[in-house]
């Protein structure tokens, strides 16, 4: 059997089921699919399973879609919602009925639970018994609800080769008759699924490993109904730093979280990307080298572990690579206030970015450039304007505002002179001169603290602690 539609474009999904946010996990998931489809010049499709109308809220939809956009991860065409194709799920059903590849299935709810009382009691997973596979349609009992059921084949094994777990082999005999239309017509999930895959010619499934079981239940259907079966590739789920899958326990969050933590989308997706890829020792890289290098066989075996340090080195070297306007932009966005002070804090970006880890530290770093006066010290910056250093403050202040012009390099000079004369160390002014202009310990080096703010703005804010 050859699992490899022929002469196709590549296809790939993005399939989650709206049900709460977009998790990590379904984030690197997109990823991958995504970036399979970009590096093959291929189409990646996105669609919203929203087949369980209860559990479905337009609010988790929006997450999905505005968690995907944040993560520049754009599908083709426009998203699909699984529940508007019900009709034809049913209608493939009555197909497969119709060729001998389903039946109707009369038992009731109560029989049903005594197979699974069974199976339960023998210490086995839930099967069905089969009583109705192939019982004449003259048995069929008039008016009664009925479930459609997969007629699946009994002898011979199931065979996927799986582009990360390798040959997946399931005796036939293992797999029972599942059901493809509930007693009140609705499809399922698994009915549901591959007609969706089939009808937008989806080549490659790239999910979570927790499908694989019903990757090879997929396959039967596929095969029933002579469709050509999808390339799988089933990714091992990202675990927590203490090996257990990742759960909200961990702290687990909607990327949306992630966005407000500060973290730059190239960087997710840089560091989604090393949660089960590789590309030999690389860990930063760009998008464009996430698509030049995307293949399959570079999924390991293995879970991840989601690692929140690596997250955050790998963020600060994104911000590091970003245009320093944009970075801007997004630290007004975050504090708006920050507008008015827009030259200031350009001119500071490529000083704040050196050591910032999240956009947060951007705003941390840059505060002093926005602060009103009287700056409010914090205690440490209290400590460090004893008596002596507000002497010192005070010579400074008049050095400083004699300066002709004022500019990082004649700031310098004025207070290498002053420290020189007067044999004092950088350490002895620094101090009481951050604490004077900053109010903490955030901030660039002194001199461009100096010369970030005005003459005006820093003379008035050594004169308010002297
Ligand atoms: N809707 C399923 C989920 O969110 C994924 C289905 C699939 O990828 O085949 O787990």
């Amino acid at each position: 059997m050859s699992n490899t539609p022929s002469g196709s474009n590549i296809v790939t999904r993005f399939a989650p089921s709206p049900t709460g946010f977009l998790h990590i996990g379904g984030a690197r998931t997109a990823l991958f699919n995504w970036a399979f489809a970009r590096h093959h010049g291929g189409q990646f499709l996105l669609r919203i399973e929203d087949t369980d109308r209860a559990r479905s809220t337009e609010a988790a939809v929006q997450a999905i879609l505005d968690g995907m956009s944040w993560l520049g991860l754009q599908a083709d065409q426009a998203p699909v919602y699984q529940h508007q194709n019900a009709a034809r799920h049913v209608a493939v059903a009555t197909q497969l009925l119709d060729t001998g590849h389903a039946y109707k299935c009369y038992c009731t709810a109560e029989e049903v639970a005594a197979m699974r009382e069974t199976a339960r009691a023998a210490g086995l997973p839930m099967r069905y018994d089969g009583t109705w596979r192939d019982r004449p349609a003259s048995d069929a009992p008039e008016g009664l609800p009925f479930v459609v059921r997969f007629k699946a084949p009994q002898t011979g094994e199931t065979i996927i080769e799986d582009q990360v777990q390798g040959t997946v082999r399931v005796a036939n005999d293992q797999l029972d008759d599942l059901v493809l239309l509930r007693s009140d017509g609705t499809p399922t999930y698994m009915l549901s699924v591959v007609v969706d895959d089939h009808d937008m010619a989806v080549t490659h499934i790239i999910r979570g490993d927790d499908h694989l079981t019903n990757a090879t239940r997929q396959a039967q259907i596929y095969q029933a109904l002579d469709w050509p079966i999808p390339i799988f590739a089933h990714i091992p789920l990202i675990h927590g730093a203490d090996g257990a899958k990742l759960s909200k326990r961990h702290g687990a969050l909607g990327v949306d979280a992630y966005r407000d933590m500060g973290y730059l989308p190239e960087a997710m997706r840089n560091y989604l990307a090393r949660l089960g890829w590789s590309h030999g020792d690389d860990e930063v890289f760009s998008t464009e080298q996430l698509v030049d290098w995307f293949s399959l066989d570079k999924i390991g075996k293995s879970p991840s572990r989601f690692d929140t340090d690596k997250l955050d080195n790998i963020n600060g070297h994104h911000l590091r690579q970003h245009d320093d306007a944009q970075l801007c932009a997004l630290v007004c966005a975050m504090q708006p206030d920050f507008d008015a002070h827009r030259e200031s804090l350009t001119q500071a970006m490529p000083l704040l970015k050196e050591r910032a880890k999240s956009l947060h530290d951007l705003v941390a770093g840059g505060d002093f450039l926005r602060a009103q006066r009287p700056l409010s010290l914090d205690e440490k910056a209290q400590k460090a304007l004893d008596p002596e250093t507000v002497d010192r403050l005070r010579m400074v202040h008049q050095r400083l505002a004699h300066l002709p012009s004022w500019s990082k390099t004649s700031i310098e000079a004025e207070l290498r002179a002053y420290m020189d004369e007067n044999q004092i160390k950088l350490g002895q002014i620094g101090l009481g001169l951050r604490a004077a202009l900053v109010g903490n310990s955030q901030g660039p080096g002194i001199f461009d603290v100096l010369a970030l703010l005005t003459q005006q703005e820093a003379l008035a804010r050594i004169a308010d602690q002297i």
